[in-house]
Protein backbone atom coordinates (compact mmCIF):
# COMPACT_ATOMS: atom_id res chain seq x y z
CA UNK A 1 0.00 0.00 0.00
CA UNK A 2 1.43 3.54 -1.12
CA UNK A 3 1.44 6.17 1.59
CA UNK A 4 0.45 8.79 1.72
CA UNK A 5 -3.05 7.04 0.26
CA UNK A 6 -4.32 8.92 -3.03
CA UNK A 7 -7.98 10.16 -1.33
CA UNK A 8 -7.88 13.07 -4.01
CA UNK A 9 -9.13 11.66 -7.60
CA UNK A 10 -11.36 15.03 -7.35
CA UNK A 11 -8.74 17.18 -7.93
CA UNK A 12 -6.91 14.95 -10.47
CA UNK A 13 -6.41 11.24 -11.23
CA UNK A 14 -3.88 9.17 -12.48
CA UNK A 15 -3.35 8.20 -16.14
CA UNK A 16 -4.57 4.71 -16.60
CA UNK A 17 -1.37 2.70 -17.39
CA UNK A 18 -3.52 1.61 -20.81
CA UNK A 19 -3.80 5.32 -21.70
CA UNK A 20 -0.34 6.28 -21.28
CA UNK A 21 0.62 3.38 -23.15
CA UNK A 22 -1.95 4.55 -26.22
CA UNK A 23 -0.40 7.90 -25.55
CA UNK A 24 3.89 6.33 -26.32
CA UNK A 25 2.32 5.11 -29.71
CA UNK A 26 1.94 9.13 -30.86
CA UNK A 27 5.22 11.17 -30.11
CA UNK A 28 8.31 9.25 -31.38
CA UNK A 29 10.04 9.03 -35.17
CA UNK A 30 8.78 5.16 -35.06
CA UNK A 31 4.97 6.14 -33.95
CA UNK A 32 2.20 8.32 -35.60
CA UNK A 33 3.90 12.20 -34.47
CA UNK A 34 2.61 13.51 -37.77
CA UNK A 35 0.77 17.53 -38.18
CA UNK A 36 -2.97 16.64 -38.66
CA UNK A 37 -2.94 19.42 -40.88
CA UNK A 38 -0.50 17.98 -43.15
CA UNK A 39 -2.62 17.03 -45.87
CA UNK A 40 0.49 16.06 -48.55
CA UNK A 41 1.38 12.51 -46.56
CA UNK A 42 0.54 9.62 -45.00
CA UNK A 43 2.01 11.06 -41.29
CA UNK A 44 -0.88 13.89 -41.82
CA UNK A 45 -3.27 11.25 -42.65
CA UNK A 46 -2.78 8.95 -39.65
CA UNK A 47 -2.40 11.67 -37.13
CA UNK A 48 -5.94 13.44 -38.39
CA UNK A 49 -7.52 9.92 -38.10
CA UNK A 50 -6.26 9.36 -35.03
CA UNK A 51 -8.60 12.62 -33.81
CA UNK A 52 -11.18 11.43 -35.98
CA UNK A 53 -11.39 8.39 -33.57
CA UNK A 54 -10.68 10.16 -30.72
CA UNK A 55 -13.19 12.19 -30.90
CA UNK A 56 -15.21 9.21 -32.04
CA UNK A 57 -14.88 7.55 -28.60
CA UNK A 58 -15.06 10.84 -26.83
CA UNK A 59 -18.77 11.50 -28.01
CA UNK A 60 -19.84 7.86 -27.22
CA UNK A 61 -19.13 8.19 -23.91
CA UNK A 62 -21.66 11.74 -23.33
CA UNK A 63 -24.24 10.10 -26.15
CA UNK A 64 -23.18 13.11 -28.47
CA UNK A 65 -22.14 13.12 -32.73
CA UNK A 66 -18.28 13.51 -33.24
CA UNK A 67 -19.00 17.38 -35.10
CA UNK A 68 -20.60 18.44 -31.96
CA UNK A 69 -16.92 18.10 -29.92
CA UNK A 70 -14.15 20.62 -30.04
CA UNK A 71 -10.88 19.87 -28.28
CA UNK A 72 -9.60 22.69 -25.24
CA UNK A 73 -6.89 22.82 -22.71
CA UNK A 74 -9.67 21.60 -20.17
CA UNK A 75 -12.67 22.02 -18.47
CA UNK A 76 -10.93 25.65 -17.74
CA UNK A 77 -11.13 26.92 -21.02
CA UNK A 78 -14.38 25.52 -22.38
CA UNK A 79 -16.51 27.17 -19.03
CA UNK A 80 -14.41 30.11 -20.79
CA UNK A 81 -15.06 29.83 -24.85
CA UNK A 82 -18.74 28.59 -24.00
CA UNK A 83 -19.61 31.85 -21.94
CA UNK A 84 -17.57 34.54 -23.42
CA UNK A 85 -18.43 33.71 -26.98
CA UNK A 86 -22.45 33.00 -26.20
CA UNK A 87 -22.54 36.31 -24.42
CA UNK A 88 -20.36 38.39 -27.22
CA UNK A 89 -22.53 37.06 -29.88
CA UNK A 90 -25.82 38.14 -28.21
CA UNK A 91 -24.98 41.22 -26.37
CA UNK A 92 -27.03 43.42 -28.69
CA UNK A 93 -29.98 41.95 -27.95
CA UNK A 94 -29.58 40.19 -24.42
CA UNK A 95 -28.16 40.92 -21.25
CA UNK A 96 -28.43 38.60 -18.47
CA UNK A 97 -27.10 35.30 -17.34
CA UNK A 98 -28.14 33.21 -14.55
CA UNK A 99 -25.19 30.96 -12.71
CA UNK A 100 -25.17 29.66 -9.06
CA UNK A 101 -23.10 30.53 -6.12
CA UNK A 102 -21.41 27.09 -6.25
CA UNK A 103 -19.97 27.51 -9.71
CA UNK A 104 -16.13 26.81 -9.78
CA UNK A 105 -13.94 29.79 -10.36
CA UNK A 106 -13.44 29.59 -13.73
CA UNK A 107 -17.77 30.12 -14.60
CA UNK A 108 -17.55 32.51 -11.48
CA UNK A 109 -14.68 34.56 -12.91
CA UNK A 110 -15.83 34.75 -16.47
CA UNK A 111 -19.65 35.95 -14.88
CA UNK A 112 -17.63 38.78 -12.79
CA UNK A 113 -15.72 39.75 -15.89
CA UNK A 114 -18.89 40.23 -17.83
CA UNK A 115 -20.86 42.06 -15.54
CA UNK A 116 -18.30 44.88 -15.22
CA UNK A 117 -18.72 44.92 -19.37
CA UNK A 118 -22.52 45.09 -18.05
CA UNK A 119 -24.09 42.22 -18.49
CA UNK A 120 -26.52 41.33 -15.52
CA UNK A 121 -25.98 38.49 -13.86
CA UNK A 122 -28.05 36.38 -11.40
CA UNK A 123 -25.95 34.01 -8.69
CA UNK A 124 -28.39 31.39 -7.44
CA UNK A 125 -28.24 30.68 -3.75
CA UNK A 126 -28.56 26.55 -3.51
CA UNK A 127 -30.56 24.94 -1.34
CA UNK A 128 -29.22 25.11 2.19
CA UNK A 129 -27.61 22.19 3.77
CA UNK A 130 -27.52 19.75 0.16
CA UNK A 131 -26.32 22.30 -2.07
CA UNK A 132 -28.90 21.46 -5.33
CA UNK A 133 -30.56 24.11 -7.09
CA UNK A 134 -34.24 24.60 -7.08
CA UNK A 135 -35.71 24.50 -10.68
CA UNK A 136 -38.23 27.40 -8.30
CA UNK A 137 -35.60 29.71 -7.92
CA UNK A 138 -34.29 29.23 -11.59
CA UNK A 139 -37.69 30.42 -12.91
CA UNK A 140 -37.95 33.03 -10.67
CA UNK A 141 -35.16 34.74 -11.70
CA UNK A 142 -35.94 34.18 -15.59
CA UNK A 143 -35.84 37.93 -17.10
CA UNK A 144 -36.87 38.94 -20.75
CA UNK A 145 -33.82 39.26 -21.49
CA UNK A 146 -32.19 36.30 -20.20
CA UNK A 147 -30.15 33.98 -22.64
CA UNK A 148 -27.71 31.93 -20.87
CA UNK A 149 -28.17 29.91 -17.83
CA UNK A 150 -24.98 28.06 -16.62
CA UNK A 151 -24.64 25.40 -14.34
CA UNK A 152 -22.25 22.61 -12.71
CA UNK A 153 -23.64 19.01 -12.85
CA UNK A 154 -21.80 17.81 -10.04
CA UNK A 155 -20.15 20.38 -7.68
CA UNK A 156 -16.82 19.54 -6.93
CA UNK A 157 -16.37 19.86 -3.42
CA UNK A 158 -19.26 18.54 -2.45
CA UNK A 159 -20.53 15.97 -4.54
CA UNK A 160 -24.07 17.33 -5.27
CA UNK A 161 -25.62 16.53 -8.53
CA UNK A 162 -27.79 18.88 -10.39
CA UNK A 163 -31.33 17.71 -11.62
CA UNK A 164 -29.83 18.84 -15.30
CA UNK A 165 -32.34 17.38 -17.08
CA UNK A 166 -35.21 18.97 -16.32
CA UNK A 167 -33.40 22.32 -16.09
CA UNK A 168 -32.55 21.62 -19.70
CA UNK A 169 -36.20 21.32 -20.27
CA UNK A 170 -36.88 24.94 -18.65
CA UNK A 171 -33.88 26.52 -20.85
CA UNK A 172 -35.79 25.25 -24.16
CA UNK A 173 -39.21 26.17 -22.92
CA UNK A 174 -37.85 29.66 -22.69
CA UNK A 175 -35.24 29.95 -25.02
CA UNK A 176 -32.56 30.10 -22.94
CA UNK A 177 -29.08 28.17 -24.04
CA UNK A 178 -28.24 26.17 -21.44
CA UNK A 179 -24.38 25.95 -20.59
CA UNK A 180 -23.38 22.48 -18.44
CA UNK A 181 -19.83 22.44 -16.77
CA UNK A 182 -19.90 18.59 -16.32
CA UNK A 183 -16.16 18.56 -15.13
CA UNK A 184 -16.92 16.57 -12.20
CA UNK A 185 -19.86 14.02 -13.62
CA UNK A 186 -18.59 12.60 -17.06
CA UNK A 187 -17.63 8.84 -16.47
CA UNK A 188 -19.34 9.42 -12.51
CA UNK A 189 -22.81 8.83 -13.57
CA UNK A 190 -24.14 7.97 -17.01
CA UNK A 191 -25.03 10.97 -19.31
CA UNK A 192 -26.50 10.86 -22.52
CA UNK A 193 -26.50 14.39 -24.27
CA UNK A 194 -29.04 13.41 -26.94
CA UNK A 195 -31.98 13.09 -24.07
CA UNK A 196 -30.33 16.24 -22.07
CA UNK A 197 -31.41 19.49 -23.50
CA UNK A 198 -28.17 20.53 -23.18
CA UNK A 199 -26.68 23.28 -25.85
CA UNK A 200 -22.39 23.23 -24.37
CA UNK A 201 -21.16 21.17 -22.26
CA UNK A 202 -17.40 21.58 -20.47
CA UNK A 203 -15.23 18.53 -19.49
CA UNK A 204 -12.02 17.36 -19.12
CA UNK A 205 -9.45 14.58 -19.56
CA UNK A 206 -7.63 14.47 -16.07
CA UNK A 207 -10.56 14.15 -14.20
CA UNK A 208 -10.76 10.63 -16.00
CA UNK A 209 -7.51 9.02 -15.97
CA UNK A 210 -6.68 10.84 -19.06
CA UNK A 211 -3.59 13.13 -19.19
CA UNK A 212 -4.12 16.82 -18.04
CA UNK A 213 -3.84 19.87 -20.39
CA UNK A 214 -6.71 18.81 -22.76
CA UNK A 215 -10.15 19.15 -22.61
CA UNK A 216 -13.24 19.02 -24.53
CA UNK A 217 -16.46 21.31 -25.31
CA UNK A 218 -19.48 19.29 -26.70
CA UNK A 219 -21.81 22.20 -28.74
CA UNK A 220 -25.39 21.23 -30.10
CA UNK A 221 -25.53 20.98 -33.34
CA UNK A 222 -29.21 22.04 -33.56
CA UNK A 223 -28.81 24.96 -31.28
CA UNK A 224 -28.37 28.49 -32.78
CA UNK A 225 -24.84 28.73 -31.24
CA UNK A 226 -21.94 30.12 -33.60
CA UNK A 227 -18.80 30.12 -31.88
CA UNK A 228 -17.18 33.51 -33.01
CA UNK A 229 -14.25 31.94 -34.54
CA UNK A 230 -10.77 33.64 -32.71
CA UNK A 231 -8.21 32.23 -35.11
CA UNK A 232 -9.92 31.56 -38.61
CA UNK A 233 -7.68 28.42 -39.45
CA UNK A 234 -9.90 25.96 -40.69
CA UNK A 235 -8.15 22.82 -39.04
CA UNK A 236 -8.99 19.35 -37.65
CA UNK A 237 -11.01 21.21 -34.35
CA UNK A 238 -14.19 21.43 -36.30
CA UNK A 239 -13.38 24.54 -37.64
CA UNK A 240 -13.00 26.87 -34.50
CA UNK A 241 -9.64 27.77 -33.24
CA UNK A 242 -5.99 26.47 -32.60
CA UNK A 243 -3.47 25.46 -35.02
CA UNK A 244 -1.83 21.94 -34.66
CA UNK A 245 -3.42 19.71 -32.38
CA UNK A 246 -1.76 17.97 -29.68
CA UNK A 247 -2.29 13.99 -31.37
CA UNK A 248 -1.15 12.41 -28.06
CA UNK A 249 -3.11 13.94 -25.51
CA UNK A 250 -6.16 13.78 -27.37
CA UNK A 251 -5.17 9.92 -28.02
CA UNK A 252 -5.30 9.44 -24.22
CA UNK A 253 -8.49 11.32 -23.74
CA UNK A 254 -9.99 8.92 -26.24
CA UNK A 255 -8.82 5.97 -24.98
CA UNK A 256 -9.58 7.36 -21.04
CA UNK A 257 -13.23 7.78 -22.01
CA UNK A 258 -13.88 4.68 -24.03
CA UNK A 259 -12.42 2.67 -20.84
CA UNK A 260 -14.34 5.09 -18.70
CA UNK A 261 -17.41 3.28 -21.12
CA UNK A 262 -16.61 0.04 -20.40
CA UNK A 263 -15.93 0.23 -16.64
CA UNK A 264 -18.30 2.74 -15.38
CA UNK A 265 -20.83 0.26 -15.03
CA UNK A 266 -19.35 -1.42 -12.21
CA UNK A 267 -16.58 1.10 -11.30
CA UNK A 268 -19.97 3.36 -10.31
CA UNK A 269 -21.11 0.65 -7.79
CA UNK A 270 -18.00 -0.29 -6.87
CA UNK A 271 -17.31 3.55 -5.88
CA UNK A 272 -20.52 4.22 -4.02
CA UNK A 273 -19.51 0.84 -2.03
CA UNK A 274 -16.38 2.18 -0.84
CA UNK A 275 -18.07 5.61 -0.43
CA UNK A 276 -20.63 4.18 1.90
CA UNK A 277 -18.45 2.34 3.97
CA UNK A 278 -16.04 5.00 4.47
CA UNK A 279 -18.95 7.03 5.91
CA UNK A 280 -20.17 4.50 7.45
CA UNK A 281 -16.65 3.71 9.29
CA UNK A 282 -16.35 7.44 10.05
CA UNK A 283 -19.95 8.60 11.40
CA UNK A 284 -19.35 7.95 14.86
CA UNK A 285 -16.47 9.91 15.31
CA UNK A 286 -18.00 12.34 17.48
CA UNK A 287 -18.68 16.28 16.31
CA UNK A 288 -18.17 14.65 12.02
CA UNK A 289 -20.82 15.81 10.00
CA UNK A 290 -21.43 14.77 6.20
CA UNK A 291 -21.95 18.15 3.59
CA UNK A 292 -24.27 17.91 0.97
CA UNK A 293 -26.42 15.52 -0.26
CA UNK A 294 -25.28 11.88 -0.05
CA UNK A 295 -27.95 10.44 -2.04
CA UNK A 296 -27.87 12.76 -4.31
CA UNK A 297 -24.10 13.02 -4.89
CA UNK A 298 -21.62 11.10 -7.65
CA UNK A 299 -20.09 8.09 -6.00
CA UNK A 300 -16.39 9.46 -5.39
CA UNK A 301 -16.93 12.20 -2.95
CA UNK A 302 -17.27 12.73 0.67
CA UNK A 303 -17.05 15.92 2.12
CA UNK A 304 -17.04 15.87 5.99
CA UNK A 305 -16.52 18.88 8.56
CA UNK A 306 -15.82 18.27 12.35
CA UNK A 307 -16.59 20.21 14.84
CA UNK A 308 -13.68 20.81 16.98
CA UNK A 309 -10.68 20.34 14.43
CA UNK A 310 -9.80 22.88 12.02
CA UNK A 311 -8.34 21.79 8.54
CA UNK A 312 -4.58 22.48 8.64
CA UNK A 313 -4.49 20.75 11.83
CA UNK A 314 -6.47 17.89 10.00
CA UNK A 315 -4.23 17.80 7.02
CA UNK A 316 -0.80 17.95 9.55
CA UNK A 317 -2.58 15.19 11.76
CA UNK A 318 -3.77 12.99 8.61
CA UNK A 319 -0.52 13.06 6.89
CA UNK A 320 -0.52 9.35 5.73
CA UNK A 321 -3.36 10.18 3.57
CA UNK A 322 -3.19 12.69 0.60
CA UNK A 323 -6.51 14.76 0.81
CA UNK A 324 -7.61 18.43 0.47
CA UNK A 325 -9.31 20.98 2.54
CA UNK A 326 -12.02 21.50 -0.58
CA UNK A 327 -11.02 22.32 -4.17
CA UNK A 328 -7.84 22.00 -5.72
CA UNK A 329 -7.88 25.58 -6.71
CA UNK A 330 -8.61 26.97 -3.54
CA UNK A 331 -5.99 24.37 -1.74
CA UNK A 332 -3.81 26.62 0.37
CA UNK A 333 -6.26 29.17 0.72
CA UNK A 334 -7.33 30.68 4.17
CA UNK A 335 -10.52 31.39 3.47
CA UNK A 336 -13.30 28.82 4.08
CA UNK A 337 -15.03 26.96 0.88
CA UNK A 338 -17.47 29.78 -0.49
CA UNK A 339 -19.12 26.76 -1.78
CA UNK A 340 -19.86 25.44 1.75
CA UNK A 341 -20.35 29.21 3.46
CA UNK A 342 -22.98 29.28 0.26
CA UNK A 343 -24.85 26.24 1.47
CA UNK A 344 -25.67 27.46 5.14
CA UNK A 345 -22.80 26.34 7.01
CA UNK A 346 -21.00 28.37 8.69
CA UNK A 347 -17.70 29.74 8.50
CA UNK A 348 -15.70 27.47 11.15
CA UNK A 349 -17.85 24.72 10.89
CA UNK A 350 -16.68 25.53 6.93
CA UNK A 351 -12.94 25.62 8.41
CA UNK A 352 -13.31 22.09 9.83
CA UNK A 353 -13.61 20.62 6.42
CA UNK A 354 -12.21 17.70 4.74
CA UNK A 355 -12.89 16.47 0.91
CA UNK A 356 -12.41 12.32 0.55
CA UNK A 357 -12.30 11.37 -3.41
CA UNK A 358 -11.80 8.15 -4.30
CA UNK A 359 -11.37 6.55 -7.79
CA UNK A 360 -10.59 3.59 -10.14
CA UNK A 361 -7.15 2.61 -8.46
CA UNK A 362 -8.42 2.59 -4.51
CA UNK A 363 -8.93 -0.38 -2.84
CA UNK A 364 -10.69 -2.43 0.29
CA UNK A 365 -7.24 -2.07 1.89
CA UNK A 366 -7.11 1.27 1.59
CA UNK A 367 -10.17 2.23 2.64
CA UNK A 368 -10.44 0.06 5.64
CA UNK A 369 -6.85 1.82 6.54
CA UNK A 370 -7.93 5.28 5.85
CA UNK A 371 -11.31 4.70 8.75
CA UNK A 372 -9.00 3.25 11.04
CA UNK A 373 -5.96 6.03 10.70
CA UNK A 374 -8.51 9.03 10.76
CA UNK A 375 -10.80 7.69 13.63
CA UNK A 376 -7.20 6.70 15.74
CA UNK A 377 -5.38 10.25 14.65
CA UNK A 378 -8.69 12.04 15.69
CA UNK A 379 -8.40 10.44 19.16
CA UNK A 380 -5.21 10.96 19.79
CA UNK A 381 -5.40 14.89 18.46
CA UNK A 382 -8.79 14.78 21.46
CA UNK A 383 -6.64 13.29 24.10
CA UNK A 384 -3.70 15.42 23.64
CA UNK A 385 -5.79 18.44 23.87
CA UNK A 386 -7.67 17.49 26.64
CA UNK A 387 -4.82 16.94 28.59
CA UNK A 388 -3.15 20.30 28.36
N1 LIG B 1 -15.07 22.81 -13.27
C1 LIG B 1 -15.06 21.97 -12.23
C2 LIG B 1 -16.36 21.65 -11.56
C3 LIG B 1 -13.86 21.41 -11.79
O1 LIG B 1 -13.86 20.57 -10.74
C4 LIG B 1 -12.66 21.74 -12.45
C5 LIG B 1 -11.35 21.17 -11.99
N2 LIG B 1 -11.02 21.48 -10.67
C6 LIG B 1 -12.73 22.62 -13.54
C7 LIG B 1 -13.94 23.13 -13.92
C8 LIG B 1 -11.48 22.98 -14.30
O2 LIG B 1 -11.03 21.88 -15.02
P1 LIG B 1 -9.59 21.85 -15.71
O3 LIG B 1 -8.62 21.51 -14.63
O4 LIG B 1 -9.71 20.77 -16.75
O5 LIG B 1 -9.36 23.19 -16.31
Amino acid sequence: MKIPIYLDYASTTPVDPKVSQKMIKYLTINGIFGNPNSRSHSYGWEAENAIIKARKQIASLIGADSEEIIFTSGATESNNIAIKNTSYLLKKRYKHIITSLTEHKSVLNICAKLEKKGFKITRIIPDINNGLINLKKILESIRSDTFLISLMHANNEIGTINDIKNIGKLCKNNNIIFHVDASQSVGKIPINLKKMNIDLMSFSSHKLYGPKGIGGLFIKKKSKIFLKKNIYQKNNNNNVQFGTLPVHQIVGMGEAYKIAKKEMFYEIPKLYYFKKKLWKGLKKISGIKINGDFKKSIPNILNISFNYIDNISLIMILKNLAISTGSACSSGNKESSYVLKSIGINDNLAKNTLRLSIGRFTTKKEINYSIKYIKDSIKKYNFFFKTL
